[in-house]
């Protein structure tokens, strides 16, 4: 592999052993069903990973995700955003290579609009709010929560299959305690909901509690109270759960490898290219106060792996396609212009998104 500009090289060994710790937890837990969120890596051979570990539903975040996997034989897709009603017509398309597809819906007019305009059955997810605020109907909503659920069963064309959350505040967690604490809330309310509603569904089956982000999913032993759990992000992990206290450097399966293109000796600075284009504008702030949009590691020869992140080390500020690493005396003095750097990402799923080649 010669590298001579910004690339995402991963360790697939790492990556697997992720993907093996995620599965293990699951199988500890009963009757749990996997559904990794492929957005993080949107990678074929990441995908492959997956498969040979014996997953067969995915997550996706798009409409045109979802074609892609379906064409890498993919079948069981859930596209975990709301509908986009102006997408109806590739949603038609999608489904009509039988694909089994769920959707995402928290209204009673998005369930009349596809049962109206979609040309193929499909699954239905209701998006409930556990605490993120992002969308979906406030877990305590019961009754509007119940409306749209008897939509969806007065409907030919629409499956309920359960109700699904994101528990995207886990990120603003203060401590692993909290995020623990994020999950038993998400848990015990999403419960909620479920007994709320199976009695008043009138037999018509199971209403399942799928929920999953990477930090309450990598923080839980086990996945008591849940019928399906979607983390994404934990196959490569990044700066920004190693902050969190949800992995550890080792577990870091993507980097960013960016080419040195000046040194500063009088004021201890390298510059690569690799900039918010390449990395995103992601940032954490470290123990002093400053922000750090990347740690900075020497890539193996063979672009395989790298080694442990150098101390006192990290890309301090960006611009478009420039990185400004600051760094101490004695690592500069081991770099040169034209040396490559594997920048450890804040945040892999959307480096992996900036600068991965689909397939
Ligand atoms: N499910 C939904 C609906 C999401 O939006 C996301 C991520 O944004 C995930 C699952 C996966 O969460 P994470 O990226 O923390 O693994």
């Amino acid at each position: 592999m010669k590298i001579t500009k910004p690339t995402l090289i991963v360790d697939e060994k790492k990556a697997a052993e992720n993907i093996g710790k995620m599965m293990e937890k699951i199988s500890l837990s009963g009757n749990v069903r996997f559904r990794p969120h492929f957005k993080t890596h949107q990678s074929t051979r990441i995908g492959k990973l997956f498969r040979d570990a014996g997953i067969t539903a995915i997550t996706v975040s798009s409409v045109s995700m979802a074609a892609f996997f379906a064409g890498n034989g993919w079948n069981d897709i859930t596209i975990a955003v709301l509908v986009n009603p102006l997408e109806i017509g590739a949603m038609n398309e999608l489904l009509a290579r039988k694909i089994n597809l769920n959707l995402l819906v928290d209204s009673t007019e998005m369930v009349n609009f596809l049962e109206e305009r979609l040309e193929y059955p499909v699954h239905l997810w209701i998006k409930i709010d556990t605490g993120y605020h992002r969308t979906g109907i406030e877990w305590n909503r019961e009754n509007e929560i119940l409306r749209v659920a008897e939509a969806i069963n007065d409907a030919s064309k629409l499956q309920l299959s359960g109700i699904l959350t994101h528990s995207g505040h886990s990120y603003h967690a203060v401590s692993t305690a909290h995020i623990k604490t994020v999950y038993g809330e998400t848990v015990s309310r999403m419960n909620a909901v479920r007994n709320f509603l199976e009695p008043r569904m009138k037999g018509s089956g199971e209403v399942e509690v799928s929920i999953g982000d990477t930090p309450t999913c990598s923080m839980v032993d086990r996945f008591d109270g849940a019928a399906e759990v979607r983390p994404g992000n934990f196959v490569y992990y990044d700066v920004m759960q190693l902050m969190l206290g949800v992995c550890l450097e080792e577990n870091i399966a993507a980097a960013a490898v960016c080419p040195v293109i000046a040194r500063y000796p009088q004021r201890n600075e390298l510059v690569i290219y690799g900039g918010a284009v390449h990395l995103s504008k992601e940032f954490v702030t470290n123990r002093d106060g400053n922000k750090v949009f990347g740690l900075i590691a020497l890539p193996d020869p063979t672009f395989s792996s790298w080694g442990r992140s150098i101390e006192n080390t990290f890309v301090a500020a960006l611009s478009q396609e420039h990185g400004i690493i600051k760094t101490t005396a004695d690592f500069l003095k081991k770099v040169k212009v034209g040396d490559l750097l594997a920048v450890l990402p804040v945040h892999s799923c959307l480096t992996a998104n900036l600068l991965g080649e689909r397939g």
